[in-house]
């Protein structure tokens, strides 16, 4: 486990300080201290369920067998799952002026829940569900899920608002993931394998752009050899904890 006095904990907060443009890019790592497992290593969510539940032609072709499933594993099990110390150090940056937003692979809304305000769902969001057949949008929470599929009123099958594989990225939050890693001049990764395309191309676009890289994970990734310049290695929580006291301690104590 990392010491609060790391050099490397040191720096990061110091290049924080002084970046103008900071920004963070989320994978399934921030939410693994809340009790979601990721999909890909030891107990992640590919060791349990087949992964073909979440590809859209599964899902078009079968949608109550994939919805059981989905059900399982975004509804039942995640809606019981609250923000970690990672997603509230998050909250807390931005807040201070110290964080302009977050990209986040995460459909699990915990960066949302912890109080981030600018969030681009890069990958949609399981709260929501959107009709196949009229565009409707409701909150998960308004559907009892007993019975599946769902349906709207305009008897269309509810989907999950998030991209399966096989989909497209929503515009919206393609553009606006553009915008950020245009205006970034620093960029932190957290917990994301960077396996998974086009999010995984968010690093590179930010680092041709000259922003600086650090990453949060507890094994190196996809990024940590090529382009990270700062590799903080331990777990989300653990890290954003020290982070916060390095940052924020000063002000605390000063409003004491
Ligand atoms: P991934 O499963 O490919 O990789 C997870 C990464 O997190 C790994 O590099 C792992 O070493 C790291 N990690 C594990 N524990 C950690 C911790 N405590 N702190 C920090 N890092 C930790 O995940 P990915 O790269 O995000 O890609 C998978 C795709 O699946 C993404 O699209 C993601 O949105 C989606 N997904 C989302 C959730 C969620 O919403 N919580 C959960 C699973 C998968």
């Amino acid at each position: 486990m990392m010491r609060i006095d790391d050099p490397l904990l040191i720096r990061t907060a110091d290049m924080l300080r002084k970046a103008r443009y900071p920004i963070a890019f989320t994978g399934a790592g921030v939410s693994v201290e809340s009790g979601i497992p990721a999909f890909r290593g030891d107990g992640g969510i590919w060791e349990k369920y087949d992964p073909k539940t979440l590809y859209i032609d599964y899902f078009y072709a079968s949608p109550k067998e994939a919805w059981e499933v989905i059900r399982e594993i975004f509804y039942t099990f995640m809606g019981r799952c609250s923000p970690n110390r990672a997603h509230e150090v998050l909250a807390h940056m931005e807040s201070e002026g110290m964080l302009k937003a977050i990209i986040t692979q995460n459909i699990d809304n915990l960066h949302q829940q912890a109080g981030s305000r600018e969030v681009v769902e890069f990958h949609g969001n399981s709260q929501r569900l959107c009709c196949t057949r009229c565009s409707l949008t409701r909150p998960a929470s308004e559907l009892t899920l007993e019975t599946l599929p769902p349906l709207c009123e305009c008897g269309g099958i509810f989907k999950p608002d998030f991209v399966f594989f096989g989909e497209n990225i929503p515009e919206q939050a393609f553009q606006a993931s553009v915008r950020e890693v245009e205006q970034c001049d620093l960029l932190l990764i957290v917990g994301t394998s960077g396996e998974v395309a086009p999010a995984s191309l968010i690093p590179s676009q930010a680092r041709r752009n000259g922003a600086d890289i650090i990453e949060i994970n507890p094994s190196p990734s996809n990024y940590t050899a090529t382009l990270t310049d700062v590799f903080l290695q331990g777990k989300a929580g653990e890290i954003f904890d020290h982070l916060d006291q390095l940052l924020f301690s000063d002000k605390k104590n000063m409003n004491e």
